[in-house]
């Protein structure tokens, strides 16, 4: 596999029945990468997030490409309500042949069914964030929020519930970078799928961005949770996968935010 390319299905497989998609997109944010995690056994598949509007095919294909069929897709869990997590989240939604279920944090489900708007997209935010933009990344962004993706929530998930799919993950409420935000810990394979508590740069595991938090301090506040856990391998949803030492590395940085 080669992670360097910009094919649109790269997946990787991190155990049995647990992958990553790797699915690069242009967006308002530029040249950018996301990752969600697909995971399945015999009776279930799980996609957790489901990326920017318009990725729909490209989530597809990595899925055929990682032996799942689109149609067998059960569940969406859907870490925080950012558009970059529910954008494609209607299409998946619509063009199921059965009805996907969705699930988030009770917090997140009025922003996810258009209820209330975009926490972080109100005009003000928008604008700060949108006029250092050349004009055609500007223009296709204002368009975006015009009319963001919306889907109905049919199950919320409350913190440290151990949801019984595939071998079992525990929800983790993680609040910061928005205020419903989770983190997955995925039971069998000790892996976390961390949603956008934390980011993978150069290689290294960090915490939240602050850039983008909704509060920052109790973004930071949330990584002590995450060290209550036997952490072997971190799936960020910005940057990727994470193997080295994780333990040791998530109790650094929630020492660190202290
Ligand atoms: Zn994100």
């Amino acid at each position: 596999m080669n992670r360097g390319s910009c094919k649109p299905w790269n997946v990787m497989r991190l155990a049995d029945g647990v992958e990553v998609l790797e699915l690069p997109v242009r967006s308002f944010m530029g040249q950018t990468i996301v990752h969600p995690t697909l995971t399945w056994d015999d009776d279930t598949v799980v996609l957790v997030d489901a990326g920017f509007p318009g990725q729909l095919q490209q989530i597809r294909e990595a899925m055929a490409r990682a032996g799942v069929p689109f149609d067998r897709l059960d569940k969406v869990i859907v870490t925080h309500q950012d558009i970059d997590h529910i954008g494609s989240l209607p299409d998946i939604v619509r063009e199921s042949s059965h009805k996907v279920e969705v699930l988030s944090h009770e917090e997140e489900r009025p922003y996810i069914e258009g209820r209330k708007p975009l926490i972080k997209m109100n005009q003000e935010r928008l604008s700060k964030r949108l006029v250092s933009l050349p004009e055609e990344q500007r223009q296709r962004a204002e368009a975006l929020f015009a009319n963001p993706p919306k889907a109905s929530v049919s199950t919320v998930v409350a913190d440290e519930e151990v949801l019984p799919y595939c071998g079992g993950m525990t929800a983790i409420f993680t609040p910061g970078h928005t205020p419903g935000h989770i983190c997955l810990y995925l039971n069998q394979s000790k892996i976390l799928v961390s949603g956008d508590a934390l980011v993978v740069t150069d290689g290294e595991l960090r915490g939240p961005n602050p850039q983008s938090a909704y509060d920052i301090d109790t973004a930071l506040k949330s990584l002590k949770k995450l060290t209550q856990y036997d952490v072997e391998t971190v799936i960020c949803y910005h940057g990727g996968v994470y193997k080295d030492s994780a333990n040791k590395r998530l109790a650094e940085l929630a020492s660190a935010a202290h």
